[in-house]
């Protein structure tokens, strides 16, 4: 608002220079003053705006970046969480890939050319004459010899002491007189009707299960190193007879680690499963080793291979599937935690007070691991003051005030939810404090999922995990991966059984 000023008006005042209302002063003075002054407050007016514009601004830029953290939270959980769900979240294109799948070119030849078979050889290195059995392989009836008639040749190929050979297995002629069928047995190192023997089968499966050369590139290494040549199908066929004779054995390690009283290590790791996401589920205890895989990695998997009965004490990381799985006891991996803890350890302000509890779960994993290692050398006296620390520090560790950071809130809540599952290792010196046992067994197979990219189909995983399971196994009994797949190509189960039990 401005003011005007006319000294000049009719009724002009005799005191308009010095009024006396006005302390003497000039009306021309005041009128200017109070111009100078509504200029000010304009001027403050147009600040204040300036500055609600600025905030305006600054809190609309504040709500975008907050929907941008939302978002980035979201993408970053929904990346964890694919990680291990079963399915990925494209179920939508599901039903385009159904028909693509049908749609698959089929493997071998092309329609209308002729298809590659093996060459039978005219040449042999060896004959070795097999006697006909005493008694009928398919009804146990007694059978009788016909010398007159010609022998049955079969032959064979396979590497012996490095090189390929042929051998011609002459089986005499022999007949059950119940069930009127020819009959014969298998010679040494001879499989009934096949065209390559175990000696190469073996090797096959080592190269492809234990040194991990890939399923296209065995028949290249073994045609390398023997000379002994056949295609990628011919040894999908080895892999698919040898985990038909290791079923049995398979399950008869299932029912030992079942039903065993001691300790069980159980863990998984993905796997590809014609590019889809599986897993491999590991169980073992110190002398069985069993290995499944699952397109699911929900609790139940590991429920069903271990059972509703079990006794054993099972030892797992903090992966809520096994908390459902009953058990006698149950000690959750240490080192899981102090992982955990040496993580979060990094992503809060130095000396601080979850600075400080971190720092508090470290040294209290370490001391119980410890504790562990040197239980043998300890006194009785020593052994309950460690035990009693122990547990006295978890009950701190729970019980501390963790309000000033939401990883100590996470961390304690972890803690608090298993509390009675980290030391059980203290009323069991058997059983460790950690899960490196499962975690070290799975090492190969992550290193085979890397050099192989899992399985094409799922009868080809359940074949990797047979193979698996036995061959791990019969190391840990102190066999070599090649002869215990040597024993199963030519052994029935049974036998294959006494002797990995056997040790060697
Ligand atoms: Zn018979």
């Amino acid at each position: 608002m401005g003011f005007i000023f006319f000294p000049r008006l009719e009724h002009s005042c005799a005191n308009v220079r010095h009024c006396p209302h006005l302390g003497g002063a000039s009306l021309s003075m005041v009128v200017s003053a109070a111009n100078a002054n509504s200029q000010h407050i304009e001027m403050l007016y147009g600040q204040l705006a300036a500055e609600r514009e600025a905030v305006h601004r600054l809190v609309e830029q504040n709500s975008q970046l907050q929907q941008q953290l939302e978002q980035a939270r979201r993408e970053l959980r929904a990346e964890r969480q694919r990680r291990f769900t079963k399915d990925r979240p494209a179920v939508v294109e599901q039903p385009v890939v159904v028909p693509l799948r049908k749609r698959r070119k089929k493997r071998g030849a092309p329609v209308g050319h002729p298809g590659r078979y093996r060459p039978q050889p005219t040449v042999w290195n060896r004959v070795i004459e097999v006697a006909a059995p005493n008694v009928c392989p398919h009804c146990g009836g007694a059978v009788r010899e016909h010398p007159h008639r010609p022998p049955d040749d079969h032959l064979q190929e396979d590497v012996v002491d490095g090189r390929p050979q042929v051998i011609l297995y002459r089986h005499a002629a022999a007949r059950c007189r119940h069930c009127r069928l020819w009959v014969r047995q298998a010679g040494e190192g001879e499989l009934l009707g096949k065209r390559i023997g175990p000696h190469a089968r073996a090797m096959a499966a080592f190269l492809h299960n234990e040194i991990g050369v890939s399923a296209r590139k065995v028949p290249r290494a073994i045609e390398g190193l023997t000379g002994l040549g056949f295609t990628s199908a011919t040894f999908l066929e080895f892999e698919a007879d040898l985990a038909r004779q290791a079923k049995p054995v398979v399950q008869d390690i299932l029912a030992k680690i079942s039903s065993t009283e001691n300790t069980v290590h159980a863990d998984e790791t993905y796997w590809s499963l014609d590019g889809k996401r599986a897993f491999f589920w590991i169980h073992a205890t110190g002398r069985y080793v069993h290995f499944h895989c699952s397109r699911s990695r929900a609790g139940k998997v590991s429920r069903r291979i271990l059972g509703d009965h079990f006794a054993g004490i099972l030892v797992t990381d903090c992966y809520a599937g096994y908390d459902a799985q009953p058990a006698r006891a149950k000690q959750k991996c240490l080192a899981h935690l102090t992982r955990t803890a040496r993580d979060w350890h990094q992503v809060v302000p130095e000396k601080s007070l979850a600075w400080a509890y971190f720092e508090k779960v470290k040294s209290w994993v370490t001391r119980a691991c410890r504790f562990h290692r040197r239980r043998n050398t300890l006194d009785d006296l020593r052994i309950r003051a460690e035990t009693g620390w122990l547990r006295k520090e978890l009950q701190r560790l729970l019980e501390t005030e963790t309000h000033d950071h939401d990883r100590t809130c996470r961390l304690q809540k972890r803690l608090g939810r298993y509390a009675t599952e980290w030391l059980t290792f203290l009323d069991r010196p058997e059983t460790p404090p950690t899960n490196n046992h499962a975690e070290m067994l799975l090492r190969s197979l992550v290193i085979l999922r890397k050099i192989t990219f899992g399985n094409r189909s799922e009868a080809g995983a359940r074949r990797t995990a047979r193979l698996m399971t036995v061959m791990t196994t019969a190391k840990r009994h102190g066999h070599r991966a090649l002869d215990i797949y040597y024993r199963m190509a030519v052994d029935p189960p049974d036998r294959v059984l006494r002797h990995l039990y056997s040790g060697p």
